[in-house]
C-alpha cells in the first residue's frame, strides 16, 4: 500500500489541498495528516460557533469534520498552539509552536514518519504560504525531519530509520486570488481578508512547481470541507461563493514542488505526486 503524509499547521490549511488528499484516498493510498496546532489564534466568524478559549476545541472539531468528508482515517495533532500572524501577541507564548523545542518537535515529526512510514512527505514550502509563522517552522521541521527519519544515528529512540521516497512542497500561488478579489469588488463584497496580499510575490515560486494535479473532479468535496471549517469560513465566505468558472485555479488545480530528490527537468510538468 502507498502511503502519503501531509504535514500542516493550522486546521483548515488542508482545505486548499483537499483535491488532492481525496484524489488518492479514492484510489487506496492511506493518506495520513498531522497538524500542528489546533488554530486558537483564528478568528472567529460566528460567535455563537465558539468563544477564543473553546476556539482550539471547535477548530479541532472542523478539522475531524474534514477529515471524514476526505476520507483519512489517520490524524494526529502535534499538541502546539497557534502562534498567530507575525508580529502579533501570540508570538510570545510559551505554548506557541514557534517557541517549541526543536528537538522535541523534530522527535514528534521523526517517531510518526518512522510509524507511518510515508512514501511521500508534503508540507509547506518555505515561505509559508503568505508567510504565517506556523507555516514557515512546520516547513523547516517538516523537511528535517523527512532527512533525519531516515538516518538510523539520529534519535535513534524514535525508531527504526524509515526513508521516504520524496519530499514536496505544495505551493499556494496567491496571483491565483486575484480573480476573486477582482469578483468581490465588482459585486461590492467584503475581500478585507486580502488587504495587503501582494498577488505578484508568487512569480518566482510558480516558476518552480514540478507537478500540477487536477482536481476538479474533487469540486463538492472540496467545498465540502471549506463548509466544515466554520469558526473561518461562513456561508459569505469569497472563495465559497465566488463562480466556479472564476476560481479554476484555486479550486480546481493543487500544485507541488518535488524538493528530495530533485528533478532534472522541473519544467516537464508531472500530473500524479508518485511519477516523475
Ligand atoms: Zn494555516
Amino acid at each position: 500500500m502507498k502511503r502519503l503524509l501531509f504535514v500542516f499547521a493550522h486546521p483548515d490549511d488542508e482545505s486548499l489541498f483537499s483535491g488532492t488528499m481525496a484524489h488518492y484516498v479514492q484510489r487506496g493510498v492511506q493518506v495520513t495528516l498531522v497538524c500542528a496546532t489546533k488554530g486558537e489564534a483564528g478568528e472567529i466568524r460566528d460567535p455563537s460557533l465558539a468563544t477564543p478559549d473553546n476556539l482550539g476545541t471547535a477548530r479541532e472539531a472542523e478539522l475531524r469534520c474534514a477529515c471524514d468528508v476526505i476520507g483519512i482515517e489517520n490524524l494526529h495533532l502535534l499538541g502546539y498552539c497557534d502562534s498567530g500572524m507575525d508580529g502579533t501577541p501570540e508570538n510570545d507564548l510559551p505554548t506557541a509552536f514557534i517557541q517549541a523545542d526543536p528537538d522535541e518537535v523534530r522527535l514528534k515529526l521523526i517517531r510518526l514518519i518512522r510509524d507511518v512510514k510515508p512514501h511521500i512527505v508534503v508540507t509547506f514550502e518555505p515561505q509559508g504560504w503568505y508567510g504565517h509563522p506556523d507555516h514557515i517552522f512546520t516547513s523547516r521541521y517538516t523537511t528535517e525531519a523527512y532527512h533525519q527519519a531516515g538516518d538510523p544515528t539520529c534519535f535513534p529512540e524514535a525508531g527504526s530509520a524509515w526513508k521516504a521516497d520524496r519530499l514536496f512542497y505544495a505551493a499556494l500561488l496567491l496571483s491565483s486570488f486575484k480573480t476573486i478579489v477582482e469578483y468581490a469588488r465588482q459585486q461590492g463584497l467584503d475581500n478585507s481578508d486580502f488587504d495587503g496580499v501582494d498577488f505578484e510575490q508568487t512569480q518566482e515560486l510558480e516558476s518552480k512547481i514540478t507537478h500540477t494535479l487536477d482536481v476538479a473532479g474533487w469540486y463538492e468535496i472540496k467545498q465540502s470541507v471549506m463548509r466544515c471549517h466554520r469558526t473561518q469560513f461562513g456561508d459569505d465566505n469569497l472563495i465559497l461563493v465566488t463562480p466556479r468558472e472564476l476560481k479554476k485555479s484555486i479550486v480546481e488545480e493543487e500544485r507541488y514542488i518535488q524538493v528530495d530528490p530533485p528533478l532534472n527537468q522541473p519544467k516537464l510538468q508531472h500530473t500524479d505526486l508518485f511519477d516523475g
